[in-house]
């Protein structure tokens, strides 16, 4: 298998298109087909280009599910487990979204397998994916890691890209901060593929995953971070919003 995935875009169009550039150059380099691109939720919320997120995701994402963004945005979920920043973005986005837009993230499913390679994609968590639990700690992972028999889940929500293995004997490893990791058929995996549009790890650049039969590999792409901000201003969208693009946070 050979995919590319994006997850939490939120708005950040100048982020998608160097992440979209970035998939595409990778092919050309390599002289093969392009990464089929997995996304993983969230993509409106924050940033100031909701609908041509919307439109870039449903051209070239072969498969996605719906975030809780997207849902708040739809009136599927409660705002008001959002704080107050994140809910004056919905409601500036709710104002902003065409009826296509709105479609197509109606479109989406809230969780999607993909049978042939054996994996799970969700956008919080495998248990109880339409309450958007966060899914960070060993603990999590346990439960996680029975509410899903594919080789690998694939989820995005928190921003902080990881890779969790789960060894045949049940014990669990956490890899953090680490660009690559092998992967292992006797073992199962839960992969967050961070955010493209709104990094929380500390480095501001784009990120999203190479997902192979192998590895399992981030990558951070640096985009025109200004540009998002300046729209954001723009828009009227929360100065803290628009602040932590900068650091990452
Ligand atoms: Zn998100």
């Amino acid at each position: 298998m050979n995919y590319a995935v994006i997850s939490d875009v939120h708005g950040n169009l100048e982020a998608l298109d160097a992440v979209l550039a970035d998939i595409s150059a990778r092919a050309g380099q390599s002289g093969g087909r392009r990464a089929k691109i997995l996304f993983l939720g969230d993509a409106v919320g924050y940033g100031p280009d909701p609908n041509a997120c919307v439109a870039a995701i449903r051209k070239h994402a072969f498969q996605g599910v719906a975030g809780n963004h997207d849902w708040a945005v739809l009136g599927l979920t409660d705002v008001t487990f959002f704080n107050p920043n994140a809910r004056a973005a919905i409601r500036w986005t709710d104002e902003t979204l065409t009826p296509e837009s709105r479609a197509a993230l109606e479109a989406l499913p809230l969780v999607k397998r993909l049978e042939k390679d054996s994996l799970f994609l969700v956008h919080g968590s495998p248990y109880e994916p339409e309450e958007w639990h966060y899914l960070l700690y060993f603990s999590e992972a346990q439960v996680n890691f029975e509410h899903f028999k594919e080789w690998i889940c694939l989820i995005g929500h928190s921003h902080l890209p990881f890779v969790m293995e789960r060894m045949p004997t049940g014990e669990i490893t956490a890899s953090k901060g680490q660009k690559a990791a092998a992967l292992d058929r006797s073992c199962r995996y839960i992969i967050n593929a961070g955010s493209v549009g709104q990094p929380r790890d500390g480095d501001p650049r784009a990120c999203y995953l190479l997902l192979s039969d192998e590895e399992a590999r981030f990558v951070r792409v640096p985009y025109d971070i200004r540009k998002t901000q300046e729209k954001m201003g723009a828009a009227g969208l929360p100065l803290p919003l628009i602040e932590r693009l900068s650091r990452g946070l």
